[in-house]
């Protein structure tokens, strides 16, 4: 498993990151944009991995590429913030940091996940350091959209635009690092809208309650399973049916009542449009055909 694994849809992406690892095109600053749950961070820290990798590529058994990973490396110094804004001291304490040499042979590498949050004299700290890089220091700034970075700092970045991943690309993921099956991925894929976490979870969750219920009927509960198998009037699962997707069908070997309420739950949220409705029977037609499409 190699460090380009955990990004989703991103072939072009990864393609041009490995190229870069492999000298070709490599630059000391990158910016990587791409919507939320796309994985920008995710990417650039696969590519500080790569950068580090003792056999160059990313392999995702070495040492280097576990320690990045894992935030452990040395030289790969990872910006996260819960605040609103990164400060100018914060950026200051950074730039000491990437003036100086690494301790392994390869990069000092720093990673600024929401280079967004980049107060505008944090930004003109930032700009100084990138402006007169040093030899082996990287930067790699993160954000939604190259429009959210300071114009000065964006045009000494190489981009690297990441887009919303494919659902058939979420749902093999799921397969394969959830273990889930493909319906429920495929079905997760699509309430998630493209947004990895969101869709890990509600695989995780859907896989959850599908042990669960498969151990209450193993002890013979078969009445709780009774109650979920009738979709409710107003009752979201509607969206679920086979006529929504084709690819995904009404999961025929897994009843998944309850999975389908917090799932649903989920696809609420993000359609508010769905609640709305219920609460009102004077809904125009198009509602209700985007509904139970
Ligand atoms: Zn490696």
């Amino acid at each position: 498993m190699t460090v380009w694994d955990g990004l989703v849809g991103q072939r072009a992406v990864i393609a041009t990151l490995s190229r870069a690892v492999g000298g070709h095109g490599m630059t000391h600053a990158w910016l990587f944009t791409g919507p939320p749950g796309s994985g920008r961070s995710n990417a650039a820290v696969a590519f500080a991995a790569a950068l580090q990798c003792e056999q160059r590529s990313g392999c995702g058994e070495c040492h280097a590429c576990h320690t990045v990973l894992a935030g452990s490396h040395a030289d790969v110094v990872r910006v996260r913030t819960e605040k609103l804004s990164i400060g100018v001291d914060d950026v200051r304490d950074l730039v000491r940091k990437a003036a100086l040499a690494p301790v392994g042979a390869r990069w000092q590498i720093m990673v600024v996940e929401d280079a967004d949050r980049l107060t505008d004299s944090a930004c003109n700290a930032l700009l100084k350091a990138i402006e007169e890089p040093t030899e082996r220091t990287v930067w790699l700034l993160c954000a939604p959209t190259s429009e959210d970075v300071l114009g000065t700092i964006r045009s000494r970045c190489r981009s690297i635009a990441l887009s919303t991943p494919a659902p058939v690309d979420v749902a093999d993921f799921l397969v394969r690092t959830e273990g889930v099956s493909e319906s429920l991925a495929s079905y997760a894929a699509r309430a998630s809208q493209g947004h990895i976490g969101r869709a890990r979870a509600l695989a995780r969750d859907e896989a959850t309650r599908n042990r669960r219920r498969e151990r209450h009927r193993g002890a013979g509960a078969t009445r709780a399973r009774r109650t979920g198998e009738q979709p409710g009037v107003g009752h979201p699962v509607a969206a679920h049916g086979p006529a929504q997707g084709g690819d995904h069908g009404p999961l025929p070997d897994q009843p998944l009542p309850d999975g389908h309420r917090a799932s649903s739950r989920l696809a609420r949220a993000s359609r508010g449009r769905t609640r709305a409705r219920t609460a009102s029977t004077r809904s125009s037609t198009g509602r209700r055909a985007s509904r139970t499409r």
